[in-house]
């Protein structure tokens, strides 16, 4: 912008300097035409001078003549040759006069304009009797006062140019006329020495009157002036040309110099104003604009600078572009502010949002680093809105988590927090709560707001929250730490009815990663990281596909493939099991789905745990899958581990049979490693026996393990149940198995497990082939 402006203003000024160049030019054109004028005013006047004076000269002798005796008494008796002898004798008398006025020939008229003499002083080419002056006596005769006094007239002759002066001789009676004829030309001539320079008379018929010996036709150095004059007769007709040429040498250095000075005095006008421009420039637009450009970079780096008012003085535009420019940042600094409320807004409730508990949660640790200080933090969770949320719709559990969030942020101080992290958690800081006693005092509220039922749309609902309580710096000095240890306080509180707990290193088994596991698991539940990978069960005799096992597979975005064997015992520990198998339960039911709508009926099983079992809801929950998706049962294969059942056994053996009312499969899975009563085993209600895949796998080797497995699929089938031998690595094997009359075999030398579309492609490409007609 700075750049710019001077350039314009610089630009400005080379184009006034310019101006003044060019005008100088004019300016010398100018003087030199003034100059000429001038000169040629002086060589008028100077010839105007010159006549003058060789008319007066005229007259004098004129004068002179008339009164000679002998001169009047000849022309008073008209005698020619008398008159002429007494002119020739005044003559004689005064020829170095005659010779020194230049007098070319001396006329003398009757009263009557006869010439009576016409006398040749000089030699000349024209004729003695030709008046050379034929036109002033012309003009006398016709013209009024009829010569009563003296008068000049030039008359070119012959190529000559004579000044005649005709003056009347005697008064009353007028008894003739004298005219005297001078050469005007060498009148003229005069002027050389006058002005002293050079000069040229030509007749116009291109005959030279006089050349000065310097005369030259065109100067080199151009410092000379030529000036022309012409002489011209009474009708207008050129008939002589003067020449001069004038030395303009010192004129023309003259008008350098003050070229040179006015240029001077126009750059250092020029530089002033240049130089005040930049100054109001600087003052009016560059300093304003400045400040403006700066609170710009200032509110580019850092938003709080928004709404900050530039006070600006200088021109009109730059006052209301100031004024604009405040009235913007204000207005951005509003909506920035709304935005940054809604940012951190959970939507629902209107309550603080977690980037914001997060936030605020890191500004009281680093606080606390500064003047060591305590804080609590609650995760808390509100109990049953799952079930609710399922059962009466998505809009009573929007009501409930609205209602659930105004209870709990009436029962905390202004300076606590209250945020909603997401489905049904939410969370507390209370940074006024310093001790234990405080923590139970604000939790037990809590827990009594939330006891209370609610009644959304007529119905009345008893929801209830679970809350984990750690205090800084106590349980946790980070954030990580303090937001683990209070969800693992919370799932305690949860599972054991406990409505809040405070945590303890006792209750937290784990070590820091499966705490960190589980958090982690807990969202990658809901954010796309598991995933279930599928194993063919193969039956041995036909090579068709019977159907496949849904392994889980958890792909976490910094630890990468975390095997099943390393996570499901943690989720069975936290609770975090059941939605974990209602996940899997959902997943591979619909991926089952469309394997039948490509015309596969496929079974597919899934693997549960002993937790499972316990859950009152899970009939329900498998019951709701398969309606969903319209699925029939049998397509459905539930494995349970033999210590899984075992574990509570009474209670396996109810949810079992109700299972197979139902008409889901039932597989015993690891068969051979647990410490399972087969009395028992016999009343179960199963379908299908897996023979754990260590025995399998070794059973070509290990005779042990041969006898195992040989016997086991005796046994089962004594039982009435399918055997599926997993492990099945070898060829060998397979071989084996099918000696055994082994009704199914899974194992890496059919297929590892695969993600749902690589299982897909081995289904079309494989040589087991998939099977075509429905199968029981
Ligand atoms: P499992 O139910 O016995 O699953 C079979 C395991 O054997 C799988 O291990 C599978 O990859 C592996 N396997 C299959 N064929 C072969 C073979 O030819 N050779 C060898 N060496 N291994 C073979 P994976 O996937 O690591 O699963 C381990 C265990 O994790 C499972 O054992 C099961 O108990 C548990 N699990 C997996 N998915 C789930 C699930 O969704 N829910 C529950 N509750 N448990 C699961
Ligand atoms: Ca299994
Ligand atoms: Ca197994």
């Amino acid at each position: 912008m700075r750049t710019s402006l001077v350039a314009t203003i610089l630009a400005m000024a080379v184009i006034g300097v310019v101006l003044v160049v060019v005008a100088g030019e004019f300016y010398r054109d100018l003087a030199l035409d003034n100059q000429r004028k001038l000169l040629t005013e002086i060589i008028e006047m100077e010839v105007h001078e010159q006549l003058e004076g060789a008319q007066q000269r005229a007259i004098e002798v004129g004068t002179s003549i008339r009164a000679d005796v002998s001169f009047r008494q000849a022309l008073e008796q008209h005698q020619s040759p008398r008159l002429e002898a007494a002119l020739v004798r005044y003559i004689e008398r005064h020829a170095p006069m005659f010779a020194r006025l230049n007098i070319k020939r001396t006329v003398v008229l009757d009263k009557d304009f006869r010439a009576l003499v016409n006398l040749e002083l000089s030699p000349s080419v024209s004729s003695s009797d030709v008046l050379p002056c034929h036109a002033q006596i012309e003009r006398l005769k016709h013209g009024p006062g009829n010569g009563r006094t003296a008068h000049s007239l030039l008359c070119p002759v012959d190529g000559r140019v004579y000044l005649g002066t005709l003056m009347p001789i005697g008064s009353d009676p007028v008894q003739g006329y004298l005219q005297i004829n001078t050469d005007a030309a060498l009148d003229i001539k005069k002027l050389e020495k006058l002005l002293n320079t050079p000069l040229l008379i030509n007749f116009t018929d291109g005959v030279e009157a006089y050349r000065s010996p310097q005369w030259v036709e065109r100067s080199a150095a151009g410092a000379t002036l030529r000036i022309d004059h012409t002489l011209r007769d009474a009708r207008g007709d050129a008939y002589l040309l003067i020449s001069l040429i004038f030395d303009v040498a010192a004129f023309q250095q003259k008008l350098k110099q003050t070229e040179g000075l006015i240029l001077m005095g126009a750059a250092l006008i020029t530089l002033v104003a240049v130089l005040i421009a930049l100054l109001l420039l600087q003052k009016t637009t560059l300093q304003p604009l400045g400040a403006l450009t700066q609170q710009l970079r200032l509110v580019g780096e850092n938003q709080d600078h928004l709404g900050e008012q530039v006070r600006v003085s200088g021109n009109k535009e730059l006052c209301q572009l100031a004024t604009h420019f405040n009235a913007v940042s204000t207005e951005l600094r509003e909506l920035y502010q709304k935005l940054e409320k809604l940012a951190f807004t959970d939507a629902l409730t209107g309550l603080p949002n977690r980037e914001l508990f997060y936030d605020r949660l890191t500004q009281l640790i680093l606080l606390a680093r500064r003047v060591p200080g305590q804080f609590s933090l609650f995760v808390m969770d509100l109990d049953r809105f799952k079930y609710i949320n399922d059962t009466l719709g998505h809009q009573v559990g929007d009501e409930l988590l609205r209602q659930a969030g105004a209870r709990l942020h009436d029962v905390v101080r202004e300076t606590d927090t209250i945020a909603r992290l997401g489905g049904d958690e939410f969370a507390a800081l209370l940074p006024k709560v310093v001790d234990t006693q405080g923590a139970i005092i604000v939790a037990e509220r809590m827990h009594a707001a939330l006891a209370e039922p609610f009644i959304i749309d007529g119905h009345q609902l008893n929801s209830g929250i679970s809350i984990g309580v750690v205090m800084h710096p106590y349980h946790g000095e980070n954030q990580h730490e303090l937001m683990q240890r209070a969800d693992v306080a919370m799932y305690h509180a949860k599972q054991n009815q406990m409505g809040y707990a405070f945590y303890e290193t006792e209750i937290d088994k784990h070590n820091v990663l499966e705490l960190t596991l589980e958090t982690e698991l807990k969202h990658a539940i809901n954010n796309d990281s598991l995933k279930l990978f599928y194993q063919p069960k193969i039956i041995v005799d036909s090579g068709e596909v019977y159907g496949a096992e849904a392994l889980l597979r958890w792909i976490h975005p910094e630890r990468g493939f975390i095997p099943p064997d390393a996570f499901i015992p943690m989720a069975e520990q936290t609770g975090l099991i059941h939605p974990l198998t209602k996940w899997v339960l959902k997943t591979a039911v619909r991926q089952a789905k469309q394997w039948h709508e490509r015309g596969m009926m496929l079974n597919v099983a899934i693997n549960l745990s002993a937790q499972s079992l316990r859950d009152p809801g899970l009939i329900e929950t498998i019951e709701s899958t398969l309606r969903e998706v319209d699925m029939a049962p049998h397509y459905l294969t539930l494995e349970l581990t033999e210590t899984a059942v075992m574990s509570d056994p009474r209670r396996a053996l109810d949810i079992l049979t109700e299972l197979d009312q139902k008409g889901v499969m039932l597989s015993i899975d690891d068969f051979g490693t647990g410490y399972s009563s087969l009395a028992y085993l016999k009343q179960l209600p199963m379908d299908e026996l897996k023979i754990d895949r260590s025995f399998v796998m070794e059973m070509d080797k290990d005779k042990n393990d041969a006898v195992i497995v040989h016997s086991t699929i005796d046994l089962a089938h004594n039982m009435g149940l399918k055997v599926v031998a997993e492990g099945v690595e070898t060829d060998q094997a397979w071989h084996t198995l099918k000696a055994l009359g082994c009704d199914m075999g899974q194992g890496y030398f059919m297929c590892k497990p695969v993600d749902a579309d690589t299982f897909m492609e081995w289904l079309d490409s494989s040589a087991w082939h998939p099977p075509k007609q429905q199968q029981v």
